[in-house]
């Protein structure tokens, strides 16, 4: 069986464990697997109509749909499935209370989040490395206390949220915080089926769905129960399974062998090794046990460099082990753990949808005209000056509904929930006291006196490179040193969640090479098969962008644009370059220029292009965020190189994931 399946159904053999992480590259079919979890668990008993899932033998006190009573009545459901979306607002995860009812009618009415949603169930966050830093503290401080607290200005509710938490991420689009990264207890490693073997079995699987699905769905729903039944009969195993003090002892020794901080790392693989031992029908916890339960447990929490290779050094793993058990265990009683084998998940009908996404991408690698690009690095961060109002994102300031509070507002008159600002409100309120009749030490407060916060955060932009492709350029260190600086910025631009654009100028003239997109592995790829050679005709290359703004401010108007000039000043076709970036100031176009002029004697063109544009200027080596010596391409502290086919095969294994959920 794969790491993934396993992971997950230790999980639901035993929760204690702290969920997975699921590190994946292209089409993994890893939402599937993990949807197929829940239709495993066993189904949790609630008190009737609770929105917080209490259990019926032991409600939780605070509930604020409690108290309620012994006798209440229950019901039985299947354990849920929650997706925490990337974008979500804090009241969609936490809940939200409005505030505005309490001050002014002195009610405390909540509408309960994914947290309450969640609570005996699973909470899933795809691309949970892409999570918004405020969620992400919201969401540690609940999986840490098991409670979910929210307040606004001095009115609080609080409600219980366990749950198991599974995310997915790619590592290639960043890395988690380690916080974040420690509260999962085990983490695996996805990858698609790369032997003829297995692949030919998916395609197979897809082929039998597709002939006859009543048939598939049958032998998908049998396979489905009896990996129901081994999970449970499992569960009810773990209590009796024996924890001895040499397999303490012996995980101890595992722990202090690969260096990891804490004592989390020992409690977690203890808790694993003890529910593969019930899994496999064991009755002790053998050397077996432990094995898996490390390879799962510890590859996220020893310490290392980011740059290190993923995984575990598996020798260094039996080492540290040392020799077999003394006693063999018993043979495991007939029927139980094993996993029932025919047409497991893997043969879900999306799998095979994944695994052509998958041939897709290993026919684009095949290509031989793909040039090499240089060493990709993490990009200083690049923003539009001023304050938006896009789509949310992460790159330039921006009025938002989430983020921190700058001020107060009267409320906008949308039927949502107030975010109440009190000091204002309470200030608004104060001047009308004694027309109103206040007799008594509390304010009497009318709905007009509410007013909310102003708030700031973070928007998406557009950002459009402009890019030289003449034959200056095309020395072939130089053009790579460009293509990886543009893949690193491309790279940063997906993160942020920006659409991007690329224009060339080359030859004759300048071209679109792709018009505004959230593809950014169609950029990548665009940027791949960019040809150079010819003269400079820079001016055309910046009329062209300009013309391209123009139309995208149209079609999305509150999206504010970056513009990425990456050349070394020159020109020599078509007409002087100043007056078309004069245009393109005046119109107010954030701009930087990065200027790839290399070599002993420069002309320092491109800082003069940079007034004109008033736009920053930076060199093509101050581009990385650690300045210059931080490059890959420049010293053994860069990334190891991200090539253009990698980036786009990590875009497109996201892709193929939101196709994934579609089906599913
Ligand atoms: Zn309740």
């Amino acid at each position: 069986m794969d790491d993934m399946r396993l992971a997950l159904i230790l999980n639901a053999i035993s929760p204690a464990i702290g969920g997975v992480l699921v590190r994946g590259e292209k089409g993994t079919a890893k939402s599937t697997a993990v949807r197929a979890l829940t239709a495993v668990l066993p189904p949790v008993d609630v008190v009737a109509g609770c929105r917080f899932s209490c259990p019926p033998a032991c409600p939780d006190p605070g509930c604020p749909d409690g108290p309620h009573q012994v006798t209440a009545a229950a019901e039985r459901r299947t354990a849920r499935l929650v997706e925490l979306p990337v974008g979500a607002t804090e009241d969609r995860l936490t809940g939200s209370l409005d505030l505005g009812r309490a001050l002014t009618e002195g009610v405390t009415s909540f509408q309960p989040g994914l947290l309450a949603a969640a609570h005996r169930g699973v909470l899933y966050v795809d691309e949970v490395n892409l999570l918004h830093d405020h969620l992400v503290d919201l969401l540690l401080d609940a999986a840490a206390l098991g409670t979910n607290y929210v307040e606004r200005d001095g009115v609080s509710v609080r409600h219980e949220a366990r749950f198991l938490l599974v995310g997915t991420m790619n590592p290639e689009e960043g890395e988690l915080r380690p916080q974040l990264l420690d509260r999962f207890g085990l983490t695996v490693e996805a990858a698609a089926p790369r032997d003829p073997a297995s692949r030919a079995e998916v395609v197979r699987r897809r082929i039998s769905f597709d002939a006859d699905q009543a048939a598939f769905a049958a032998r998908f729903a049998a396979a489905e129960a009896s990996l129901a039944a081994a999970i449970a009969a499992a569960q009810e195993r773990l209590p009796s399974v024996v924890l001895d003090d040499a397999a303490l002892e012996r995980i101890a020794v595992v722990c202090a062998s690969f260096d990891v901080d804490g004592l989390r790392a020992d409690i977690v693989i203890a808790r694993t090794a003890a529910a593969h031992a019930a899994w496999r029908g064991g009755l002790a916890v053998s050397r077996e046990d432990i094995r898996v339960a490390s390879r799962l447990a510890l590859p996220h929490r020893r310490r290392r460099n980011p740059f290190d290779a993923p995984g575990l050094d598996e020798q260094q793993l039996d080492d540290a082990l040392g020799g077999q058990d003394d006693e063999p265990e018993p043979d495991p009683p007939p029927g139980g753990g094993q996993e029932p084998d025919d047409g497991g998940q893997e043969g879900a009908p999306s799998a095979g949808h994944d695994d052509g996404q998958e041939q897709a991408g290993q026919a684009a690698a095949g290509r031989e005209s793909v040039a090499p690009s240089g060493a990709t690095f993490r990009a200083r961060p690049l923003e539009v000056p001023g304050k938006g109002q896009g789509a949310v994102g992460r790159r330039s300031r921006a009025a938002t509904d989430v983020g921190r509070s700058v001020g107060a507002r009267p409320p906008l008159p949308a039927a949502r929930t107030l975010d109440v600002h009190l000091t204002a409100t309470l200030t608004a309120s104060a001047p009308h006291q004694r027309r109103r009749g206040r007799s008594g030490p509390g304010l009497v407060l009318e709905r007009a006196d509410l007013r909310e916060h102003r708030r700031e955060g973070r928007e998406s932009n557009l950002v459009l490179f402009v890019v030289d492709a003449s034959g200056s350029m095309a020395a072939r260190r130089r053009m790579e040193a460009v293509k990886g600086a543009v893949l690193s910025l491309l790279l940063d631009a997906y993160q942020r969640r920006d659409k991007v654009g690329l224009v060339c100028f080359r030859g004759a003239g300048a071209e679109l090479l792709l018009p505004p997109t959230s593809s950014v592995d169609a950029a990548a790829r665009r940027l791949e098969s960019m040809p150079s050679g010819g003269r400079t005709p820079l001016a055309a290359g910046l009329a062209e962008a300009h013309s391209t703004l123009r139309r995208e401010r149209l079609r999305d108007p509150l999206r504010r644009p970056l513009l990425v000039v990456v050349t070394d000043g020159r020109h020599t076709a078509g007409s002087e370059p100043s007056a078309a970036a004069g245009n393109l100031h005046r119109d107010g176009i954030a701009a930087v220029v990065v200027d790839c002029e290399s070599g002993p004697v420069r002309l320092g063109l491109a800082a003069g292009l940079a007034q004109a544009l008033g736009a920053q200027y930076l060199n093509l080596d101050r581009l990385s965020a650690g300045g210059p010596g931080a490059s890959g391409a420049s010293g053994p502290a860069g990334r190891p190189g991200l090539s253009a086919e990698r980036l786009a095969d990590s875009v497109r294994g996201w892709r193929a994931d939101r196709v994934d959920r579609k089906v599913a």
